[in-house]
Order: structure tokens, then sequence, then C-alpha cells
């Protein structure tokens, strides 16, 4: 298998190499780099959820699709972003392509219960690993390590600074997520409005209904940037939030996999190349250092 994987991954450099040394070298280059590497023959062990997904030749996939620059739907009903990318490489590497992927959208509160049903394989959903979630869930990675933040209206009429300043004020996070969790167990003396979805916050604090947004700063860059005349980030992160890609508890297999790829990416360049087309395009922020896969 990782020969298999190795082999694909050569195959995709000549590629690239070789494209560098003809006339339409830049561009050839470009569409190299974007398009996924999509392995063409791959050898799992028997019984593995591996070889089973790779047999049917598709992967149900939870991600958000409100989320600019992680996982947003676009026109044509399909989501895109650093996420979505992530999701692409994965399944690539079981020899499913990115338009044989089943895409679902999973809102924050409903990520745990999708997996522990089945209805999804894996939930690449700016889907933060903690303790609470593994006991009825596991995670490969983190990809990515983000931290809570406040978004408040343009120019902090508030003058809002970090979580101590919500006290008294009203603060929208979505239902099921850490960023809400954290706002109860240790600013009490915020007033919490929650929603199933980000964007719902995002309306709310364009019409006044309340004073700021909370969740991941990655999450708000992406809200400010579709609204900037009417948003801005605090920009003072008050947590760690390492993303984590979520699936069935138990199937250790599948886990070291994710996690063996996600390392081959971070390597041969194409997580750096995901986020620099996705949340990278939006934040102009070049990809950071990858994190180290925490193989618990
Ligand atoms: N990363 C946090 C979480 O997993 C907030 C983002 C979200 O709600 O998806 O809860």
């Amino acid at each position: 298998m990782r020969s298999t994987r190795k082999l694909a991954a050569f195959a995709a450099l000549g590629l690239t190499l070789a494209a560098c040394s003809s006339e339409a070298g830049n561009q050839a280059e470009e569409e190299a780099a974007s398009a996924p590497t999509v392995a063409e023959e791959v050898d799992f062990p028997e019984g593995s959820t591996m070889a089973e997904l790779a047999g049917a030749g598709s992967i149900t996939v939870g991600t958000k699709y409100d989320q600019p620059g992680f996982g947003l739907l676009n026109p044509d009903g399909v989501p895109e972003g650093f996420d979505v990318e992530i999701a692409k490489i994965i399944a690539g590497e079981l020899g499913i392509a990115p338009e044989d992927i089943e895409w679902t959208e999973t809102v924050s509160a409903n990520r745990e219960p999708f997996i522990q049903n089945g209805q999804v394989d894996m939930v690449v959903a700016t889907y933060t690993i903690n303790d609470t979630r593994k006991q009825v869930v596991d995670f490969a990675g983190p990809y990515y390590i983000a931290g809570q933040d406040i978004m408040v209206a343009a120019g902090n009429p508030e003058g809002i600074q970090g979580p101590d300043d919500l006290a008294g004020k009203t603060v929208c996070s979505v239902e099921g997520s850490t960023p809400a969790q954290n706002i109860r167990d240790n600013y009490p003396e915020a007033n919490l409005v929650t929603y199933d979805v980000y964007s719902k916050c995002a309306d709310d604090l364009a019409n006044g209904n309340v004073q700021a947004v909370t969740t991941d700063n990655v999450i708000l860059t992406g809200l400010v940037a579709g609204n900037p005349e009417g948003f801005e980030l605090v920009g003072n992160p008050f947590t760690e939030e390492p993303y984590g890609i979520g699936m069935a508890k138990g199937d250790d297999e599948f886990r070291d996999f994710i996690n063996d790829v996600l390392e081959e990416s971070f390597e041969d360049g194409r997580w750096a190349d995901a986020w620099d087309r996705t949340a990278g395009a939006i934040t102009g922020e070049e990809a950071p250092e990858p994190p180290t896969v925490d193989r618990y």
C-alpha cells in the first residue's frame, strides 16, 4: 500500500518536473498542483475500512456549508475550502476521485451523531479534537491549529478586546461548538445566543441583534472577508482548537491510514498548496508550519 502511494507521489512529481521544462510550464504546473492526486492502484488489508471504501469507489464526507475558506457551498452545490481539500487528499489516496465524494452538511452539533450512526465515513469540518468528543468518536490529525476569537461590528463600537469584555454583552455562537461551551463554562456574565450555523450569527451581528460573534479565528476571518465594511476581527485568540478528522471510534487502522496521508501531505506540499488555494487566498496569509499529528 505504501509503495503504491509513494509511486503515485513520484508520478505527480515527475509530471510537475516535466511541466517545468516545457514552454507552457507555469500553467501546467499550476494545474498539476491543484489537481488532487488520485491513486490508480490501491491495495488495502481485506476487511479494512480502506478496502471497503476503495472497493465502493466512493466516500461520504461531512463538512461545513457556510464557512468561507474552510467549507462553503459554491453555486454549483459543491463545497469548497481547506477542509474540502483535505478530504479530497484523503479520498485520493483511497483511489477515489473528488467527483466520487458524497458531501453531507455537518453542523457543529450533529458531527458526533453522524459519525456514530454511520451517516458519514469521516468528518472534516473545523472539528476540534478534545477528550469529551473522544469518548464517542476518534480523531486523526490535527491538520491545523485554530484559536477562539471574537468578531465585532466594524470600528468595534463596544471596545471588546477579549472574552472578559463580553460581560453584559450579547454574544452569538453555535450550539455544540467548543467556543459556545467555553463561554458557558468560563464567561457566564456574557449573554450567549446560539444557532445551528455561524452564518446566522453573522446576520445577527449585521442587524445589530448581537454585539459579538465568537468561534475559531479562521472561521471569523472568512466571515469578515465576506463583509469587510460591516465586521472586524478582534484578533486576540484565547484557546487552542486543534482540527482533527472525525471518524468511527475504535477503527485504528483507518485512523493510522489517515494520519499517514496527512503526514505525507505535510511533507510533499499538497497540504500547503491546499491552504494557499483556499483559506490562505482569503486571508492572504501563507500556510503555517503543519502541526504534529497526535497518534494517541
Ligand atoms: N472548532 C470548534 C468546534 O469544533 C468551533 C468550530 C465549529 O463549530 O465547527 O466546535
